[in-house]
């Protein structure tokens, strides 16, 4: 009864599933460590929650403990959330004049993040922009945008004393329009703290530029309020991104997991300092790290998993080569496509392989028929997975049943198996295994 998780596969990976004491003991620290981050509590909470749910009863890897498992599941689950849909490091500034808007709070770091875009959508995508600020409350800064446009060669809106932000808004609008520019930003003027009056002027300045992009800039070691500041800015203005500065410090970034999981908007950019260059592309797998403060952890369970994987792959194509090739083996490498993106997705990595990407494709491969032969796989016996010759026509007849499939889907996979493991043999006696190797690596 045992029969499907008695495979060699399985006995290789599995050493055990996590239990619920298991989970709830290492997510305990995993709860401290993210309201040490400064995650805010009920973000930690469900996000807690949600994993306990995940990972209970998930294997444990060979050679480590069912606590750094965890550890594991939930930097995994964290990336998941902090990556948005989209690309993040990119800007939707096509049809010029296209507008970025820049909000947030005073001191979030609105005017040097303004200043980094800039210098950023110039030089990378060769773009000509031109900064206005609408900063009318404090004198100085309006200066402070064109000293950092002289700086970095990009043009600022020039400064007429008493305009109102609609009305240098409208200027800076028309002044891209006539100066040919392909992007123009409005760097607003925030508040200590969000307010009525702040709202209305910047959802004015939203309404005459009509901005390609709104990004909220938030301050990465404000933690807890941060959460507060977005919801208030989204719900108001509609925002379509956030960067998240100061990430340079001491902060484990918490804030940014909280402003995810609240408003759903993508993380776009990090600030890493004071300098014009020093703006990166977020990458969730960085913050995630730094959130969780465990990276050592993770990272010996990657070298484990990976340490794993590289053990059989190597035990397999030896075997291969030796004309054993198993539906197990077929499984473990259809379960290695479904990892790496598919049929595909892997063809497309290899070289060589996109004109057989574009005949698997043509032939009606898609990554369903990846999980439709694993169930087949699955539901053979361990001596069927070893030796599918057996397979005559009432055993072919009980295993597609048990796939919910038709036996006509079996031949085709027994077809295939046979096809590779002859490709194989042969590769095996041209003494090519060497290639292989590098293949499967
Ligand atoms: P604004 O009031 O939102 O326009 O904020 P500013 O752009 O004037 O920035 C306030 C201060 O924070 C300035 O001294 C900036 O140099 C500094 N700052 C902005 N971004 C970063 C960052 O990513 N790291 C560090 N360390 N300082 C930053
Ligand atoms: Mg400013």
């Amino acid at each position: 009864l045992s029969e499907r998780l008695s495979g060699v596969f399985d006995r290789l990976t599995k050493q055990g599933a996590l239990s619920e004491e298991d989970v709830k003991t290492a997510l305990r620290e995993v709860r401290v460590a993210l309201l040490e981050a400064d995650v805010s509590l009920p973000v930690a909470r469900d996000f807690v929650k949600a994993v306990q749910e995940k990972a209970t009863g998930q294997a444990v890897t060979k050679s480590i403990t069912p606590g750094q498992q965890v550890v594991k599941i939930v930097h995994d689950a964290l990336i998941d959330v902090l990556k948005g849909e989209g690309e993040p490091g990119t800007l939707k500034v096509d049809n010029p004049p296209a507008s970025v808007l820049m909000v947030g709070l005073q001191g979030s770091g609105k005017t040097t993040t303004t200043a980094k875009l800039a210098k950023r959508l110039k030089e990378k995508d060769g773009k000509r922009v031109l900064m206005a600020s609408l900063d009318v409350n404090r004198p100085a800064a309006m200066e402070q945008l064109a000293i950092l446009g002289a700086q970095i060669g990009v043009d600022t809106l020039p400064i007429i004393a008493g305009q109102d932000p609609v009305a240098i808004a409208k200027r800076a609008k028309t002044q891209a329009g006539l100066g040919g520019y392909d992007v123009y930003m409005l760097d607003t003027a925030g508040r200590l703290s969000i307010d009525e009056e702040l709202m209305q002027q910047v959802e004015a300045v939203r309404d005459v530029a009509s901005p390609r992009e709104t990004l909220l800039v938030v301050d990465g070691l404000t933690g807890q309020d941060a959460v507060h500041t977005a919801q208030n800015f989204d719900e108001r203005i509609g925002i379509s991104g956030v960067v998240l500065t100061r990430m340079d410090g001491d902060g484990r970034g918490g804030a940014a997991l909280s402003m995810r999981a609240v408003t759903g908007k993508p993380i776009k950019f990090v600030g890493l300092g004071e300098k014009m260059d020093a703006l990166e592309t977020f990458e969730p797998d960085r913050v995630a790290g730094r959130i969780l403060g465990m990276g050592d952890i993770v990272a010996l369970v990657e070298k484990a998993q990976e340490t794993l994987e590289l053990e059989q792959s190597e035990k397999m194509v030896k075997r291969m080569m030796k004309g054993h090739f198993t539906m197990n083996d077929l499984r473990m490498q259809l379960e290695q496509m479904q990892k790496m993106g598919g049929m595909q997705g892997m063809m497309g990595m290899m070289p060589g392989m996109g004109k057989m990407a574009k005949q698997v494709e043509d032939a009606g491969f898609d990554d369903n028929i990846l999980k439709r032969q694993i169930a087949l796989i699955q539901s053979m016996t361990k001596k069927e997975r070893a030796n599918p010759q057996i397979l005559q026509a009432s055993r072919k007849k009980r295993i597609a049943k048990g796939a919910g499939l038709e036996v006509s889907e079996l031949n085709k996979l027994l077809k295939m198996h046979r096809q590779m493991g002859d490709m194989m043999k042969k590769m095996g006696k041209m003494g090519k295994g060497g290639m292989m190797k590098q293949a499967m690596k």
